[in-house]
């Protein structure tokens, strides 16, 4: 934690390097600025935000805080969920949130331009607006930052059709821990130059410099979707509904999941609880699947329609399936989209613990056959709702906090328990983390997906890009 004196001199230097306004110390503001989404055990204490404006403002922003020996945290949309845009000791904020703009797209090309702070979703309406698609969508695209998305590596909807964020992030403009500003890859497909320094940036959670711009792939989307809520008997269905999907050759976009708790939450938070939703009678777990159609025109859409219904009608004789309601208009789709991508913000009020797993897909069902009743037995206050995307054997388990349960008692279980489902996880060849990353969630467990020669390999080239251990530290693992 930085000195009264040094913070004082600090602040004075920003506030002449950077503008007044662009600096803040108020403290309501900083706290509201100095977390993400996560909360855990760890305080929230930055000793200043900063908002620069532009690239030489950013870098101007670093040198003084190398100079003054005081740490930074690179922040985002505060979207994250692993406490990794979390200032914990007197460190200075570094939001980008100022620098929102998309600067170009390249329709020949299909590339995009854009700063930092543009949000996920800016990207893809810009994008959009030019017949093209920008494929990584998630329910806090509104909110997440591009920089953010690409510091965490996002996943999403469509990582099953579509890849993670890395596979579409072409080139960046870095600043680096030590203020020098470089520029990684572009918009040529082809450049076999040396070592991938883009990847390099690419989920490491802000720990390795600063991302101000970004140079990101497009793709042609597809005519129009068609979109399915079944209804599943239980976790073995589900698997077997996806092999039944896949198998059949449809062009599969997404497969995500969801258990009854799911959907009692959502509809709660709705003010609607209890009721079924647009199925019949409640199901134990629920399906969304959506397939593309690449033909524009009623004609093919109506035959991808009837395609989908004919692979559920054969699914359900095959036992996966109780029910289904297959949409007939983008807004029947989108109705039934919300009812997965919801969970996670009406979950938000009852504290979840979060743990963000992957699995091979062949493993989901032995993993939730351990797993449920070991939540039953070791936590039996506690319930559990899983969602996730199928498709990618990622599983998000979220364990409420019972409103009896004091946050630090809960926490303090939370943390034994994370060790039985990563012990299981890695039995059973999974990883700790599917996309959210380490952040200060999930450090201590880093060991259960990555080698002790990895860590190595990662410190060191923690230790060559940021010598001084300034960029935010102790996010993937500790610091020093
Ligand atoms: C309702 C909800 C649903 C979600 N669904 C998904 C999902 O389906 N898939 C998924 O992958 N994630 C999901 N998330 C998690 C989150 O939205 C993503 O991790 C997102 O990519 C974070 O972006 P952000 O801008 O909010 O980043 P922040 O939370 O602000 O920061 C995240 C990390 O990026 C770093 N960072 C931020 N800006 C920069 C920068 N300019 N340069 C370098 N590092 C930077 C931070 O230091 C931090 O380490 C969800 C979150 C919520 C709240």
């Amino acid at each position: 934690v930085p000195d009264a004196d040094t913070l004082a001199r600090l602040r004075a230097r920003l506030r002449d390097l950077i503008g007044d306004d662009a600096v803040v110390d108020e403290p309501s503001e900083l706290a509201h600025l100095g977390h993400d989404r996560c909360r855990g055990e760890w305080p929230v204490a930055p000793a200043l935000a900063v908002l620069p404006r532009d690239t030489p403002s950013v870098q101007a922003v670093v040198r003084a805080c190398v100079e003054a020996g005081v740490a930074m945290v690179p922040s985002g949309g505060r979207t994250g969920l692993t406490g990794a845009a979390t200032a914990t000791a007197g460190e200075v904020v570094v939001s980008l949130a100022r620098m929102h703009r998309v600067l170009a797209v390249d329709p020949v090309g299909m590339t995009l331009r854009c700063q930092a702070g543009a949000t996920v979703q800016a990207v893809c309406e810009a994008a959009t607006a030019h017949g093209l698609l920008y494929p990584i969508d998630f329910a806090a695209k509104g909110s997440a930052h591009i920089a953010g998305s690409i510091a965490t590596n996002a996943g999403g909807i469509r990582v099953l059709r579509y890849g993670m964020t890395r596979r579409w992030v072409m080139g960046l403009q870095v600043v680096l821990p030590t203020g020098e500003c470089i520029e990684t890859g572009g918009p040529l497909k082809k450049d076999n130059t040396g070592y991938d320094l883009t990847g390099l940036f690419v989920g490491a959670e802000g720990t390795l410099g600063l991302v101000t711009e970004a140079t990101l792939e497009l793709c042609v989307p597809p005519a129009a979707t068609v979109v399915a809520l079944c209804a599943v008997p239980d976790d073995p269905a589900i698997v077997a509904l996806f092999t039944a999907v896949r198998s059949s050759g449809l062009p599969l976009s997404a497969f995500e999941c969801f258990d009854e708790r799911g959907l009692h939450h959502v509809q709660a938070h709705r003010g609607r609880a209890g009721e079924p939703g647009p199925l019949e009678a409640p199901a134990p777990r629920y399906v969304v699947v959506e397939i593309e159609v690449a033909r524009p025109g009623a004609e093919a859409r109506d035959a991808a329609r009837a395609s989908l219904t004919q692979v559920l009608t054969q699914a359900s004789e095959a036992g996966a399936l109780e029910d289904a309601v297959v949409a007939g208009s983008a807004r029947e789709a989108a109705a039934l989209w919300s009812l997965r991508e919801d969970i996670s913000e009406s979950l938000h009020s009852h504290g979840p613990h979060k743990a963000d797993v992957s699995l091979p897909i062949a493993q989901i069902v032995t993993f939730l056959a351990r797993w449920r009743p070991l939540v039953a037995q070791t936590l039996p206050d506690v319930e559990a709702v899983v969602f996730g995307h199928v498709g990618d054997g990622n599983l998000h388990l979220n364990l409420l906090r019972p409103p009896s349960c004091e946050p630090t008692d809960f926490h303090r279980r939370m943390k034994a328990f994370d060790r039985e489902t990563f012990e299981l996880i890695a039995e059973l060849g999974g990883s700790i983390s599917a996309e959210h990353g380490i952040g200060l969630l999930k450090r201590e467990h880093l060991h259960y997906s990555r080698s002790a020669a990895e860590l190595q390999l990662m410190r060191q080239l923690k230790a060559t890009l940021d010598p001084q251990g300034l960029m935010n530290p102790g996010k993937i693992f500790a610091a020093g």
